[in-house]
C-alpha cells in the first residue's frame, strides 16, 4: 500500500470512537483525496517503460480531464498507448515512458474550438517532454458537427509550443500517429503507413506501420529536438515503478473509418 492511503477500517474505527461527524466527514475528505493521489499515480506506474533497448527515451507528461470525479480514460487505456508507440518507434531507437500525470479541468472535458486547443495546453507546456491530454471529446474544428481522435495541436500565439490530444473515443494506435506528426511526419500515401489516413484496409491498422522515408525523416527531427532541447533524454532505467502486469488490449480492428487517427 502507498503511504499516505488511510484503510477504511481506519477512518471507520476513527469515525466510530471519536463518535463526532465532523471528524468522519473530514477524514473522508483525506481518504477521498488519498484515492484520487494513488489515481493519479495509476497513469505512472501502470503504463510501461522505456524499453531498455531504447538509446532515446522520452517522458510524456500527462493531462488528463477528470470529470463528475472520475477520469475520462483508464490507466490501462494509456498504457495500450504508450505500449504501440513504443513499438512503432522502436526502428528509430525511440521509447516513451509516463512520467508524471495531472488532473485536467472538467471545464476541457469536450474540446470544441482552436481556442479551447490552445488554452488546453498553453499553461501547462514546458520543454524537454511530450505533453499529452486526454479529453472526453475532440470536435473537428473542419467539420461542424464530427469528431476526431487525436491531433498534434501548435499553440497558434507561439507555434512553437505544441502537444498532442487524444480523445477519449481513440484506439490504441492514435498516440503513435499523433507523435509521429511530433517527429516532424505529414500525413502519408504510403498504403502501409500509420499517417495514411485514406480509408482502405490493406494493411489493416494494426500491421500499419512507418515506411523507411519516414523513419528517416523521425531520426533526423529526434536528433534536432534533443539538439534545441525540444525533447530532453530520460533515464530507461528510472522507471519508478515494477514492469506493468496489465493485459494487452487486442488492436482495435474496426474500420479505418472507426479507428482511423487524427
Ligand atoms: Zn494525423
Amino acid at each position: 500500500m502507498p503511504s499516505g492511503i488511510v484503510p477504511s477500517w481506519i477512518v471507520m474505527a476513527a469515525s466510530m470512537w471519536m463518535g463526532g461527524p465532523t471528524l468522519g466527514a473530514m477524514q473522508t475528505a483525506t481518504l477521498i483525496e488519498a484515492r484520487q493521489r494513488l489515481g493519479r499515480d495509476a497513469f505512472v506506474v501502470e503504463s510501461p517503460p522505456c524499453p531498455t533497448q531504447a538509446r532515446w527515451c522520452f517522458e510524456l507528461a500527462l493531462h488528463v480531464v477528470e470529470e463528475d470525479g472520475a477520469d475520462v480514460q483508464t490507466p490501462q487505456w494509456v498504457a495500450d498507448q504508450v505500449r504501440e508507440a513504443n513499438r512503432l518507434f522502436a526502428p528509430i531507437d525511440v521509447g516513451f515512458r509516463v512520467g508524471s500525470a495531472k488532473v485536467v479541468d472538467a471545464r476541457f472535458a469536450s474540446v470544441e474550438t482552436r481556442l479551447d486547443r490552445d488554452l488546453l495546453g498553453r499553461d501547462e507546456h514546458s520543454l524537454g517532454v511530450v505533453h499529452v491530454f486526454v479529453v472526453r471529446r475532440l470536435a473537428d474544428v473542419d467539420v461542424p458537427g464530427e469528431v476526431i481522435r487525436g491531433v498534434h495541436w501548435r499553440d497558434r500565439v507561439q507555434t512553437s509550443r505544441r502537444w498532442v490530444i487524444l480523445s477519449s473515443i481513440a484506439s490504441s494506435l492514435v498516440l503513435a500517429h499523433e507523435l509521429g506528426h511530433f517527429f516532424g511526419l505529414p500525413h502519408s500515401k504510403h498504403r502501409k503507413s500509420l499517417m495514411n489516413k485514406s480509408p482502405h484496409l490493406d494493411p489493416p491498422w494494426h500491421l500499419r506501420t512507418f515506411p523507411e522515408e519516414e523513419l528517416a525523416i523521425m531520426r533526423r527531427r529526434r536528433d534536432a529536438m534533443v539538439e534545441d532541447g525540444t525533447l530532453v533524454k530520460a533515464n530507461v532505467n528510472a522507471k519508478p515503478a515494477a514492469p506493468p502486469t496489465l493485459p494487452v488490449t487486442p488492436v482495435d480492428p474496426r474500420s479505418p473509418a472507426d479507428a482511423a487517427p487524427g
